[in-house]
């Protein structure tokens, strides 16, 4: 299955469904990732904070798939923010991948209270001039936070990987992202678990009539809707599940149906409050 790829604003393409490694146990990783590669995915999401890119690393050099077939992304920790903090902490993340270079380096959080994202951002710029990471983007930014960066720094985010999900859509930062060529990966694309979204049945009805399961459903609708994303799971089954998702379309009116799910249903922590 051959999945659809999106051009970020630096011209480089990001494959639009990945997989994401948040809450994979460190001994576990190797493991898990080298069954999404076998899967047939070529994107996988980490970042230092998870613990585990020496497994995504090890998955990478087992799999003898070549360099330019993968996309990695790695993340900026908030302890790290900062200019020789985040030059220090992009060297631990390549150590740790086994990789000369990350597709795409993200800074976590904007942590507004630290007031630190626009002198890190000046340091993924220079990061991305070293060739430490061929693109860079932020995550879980507002709109304030990316006007800020609009208005004080050269480079325009290629992406924000923000929390989106049916309960939860983002208007204003999907909106903002459109407007300025900022891709937006969804994160938590299933809401992580919490709701019971697989069980309503503006998603159940959908995908009896396509013969397809409620999460591939979800994932879905993301896809249609322009979204990177990249479900986690531990489970070789459901990864598969996860990655079957091209040979089917939701209608217009299906897309709708879903999209009228939107609750204001966080389920991860407020931009503006992680620290
Ligand atoms: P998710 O929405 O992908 O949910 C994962 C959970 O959904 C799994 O633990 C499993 O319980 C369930 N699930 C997965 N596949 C399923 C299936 N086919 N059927 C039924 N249930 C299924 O949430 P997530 O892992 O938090 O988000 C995906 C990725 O996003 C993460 O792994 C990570 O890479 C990234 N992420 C980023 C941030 C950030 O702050 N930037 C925060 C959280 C996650």
């Amino acid at each position: 299955m051959t999945v659809p790829t999106l051009t970020l604003n630096d011209g480089n393409t990001i494959p639009q469904l990945g997989f994401g490694v948040f809450k994979i146990d460190a001994e576990q990783t190797e493991r898990i990732v080298t069954d999404a590669l076998e899967v047939g995915y070529r994107h996988i999401d980490t970042a230092a904070i998870y613990g585990n890119e020496e497994g995504v690393g090890k998955a990478i050099a087992a799999s003898g798939i070549p360099r330019n077939e993968l996309f990695i992304t790695t993340k900026l920790w908030n302890d790290d923010q900062g200019t020789q903090s985040a030059f220090d902490a992009i060297d631990r993340s390549l150590e740790k991948l086994g990789l000369e270079q990350v597709n795409l380096y993200l800074i976590h959080w904007p942590t507004p209270k630290r007031d630190r994202y626009v002198e890190s951002w000046k340091a993924l710029e220079q990061i991305k001039a070293d060739g430490k990471s061929a693109s860079i983007g932020v995550s879980n930014f507002l709109v304030e936070h990316l006007d800020r960066i609009q208005v004080e720094a050269d480079t325009v985010p290629a992406v924000n990987q923000i929390e989106l999900h049916p309960y939860h859509q983002r208007p204003a930062e999907t909106a903002y992202g459109h407007d300025h060529g900022i891709v937006t990966e969804a994160w938590g694309p299933l809401g992580q678990g919490k709701y019971p979204l697989l069980e309503l049945p503006e998603i159940t009805e959908v995908a009896f009539a396509h013969d397809r399961t409620p999460a591939q459903v979800v994932l879905r609708w993301h896809i249609q809707q322009g979204h990177v994303v990249f479900p986690k799971s531990n489970s070789r089954s459901r990864i598969e599940e996860n990655f079957a998702l091209f040979d089917f379309e939701l209608t217009a009116e299906e897309q709708a149906r879903i999209s009228g799910l939107e609750r204001g249903g966080r389920v991860g922590g407020h931009p503006n409050e992680v620290n």
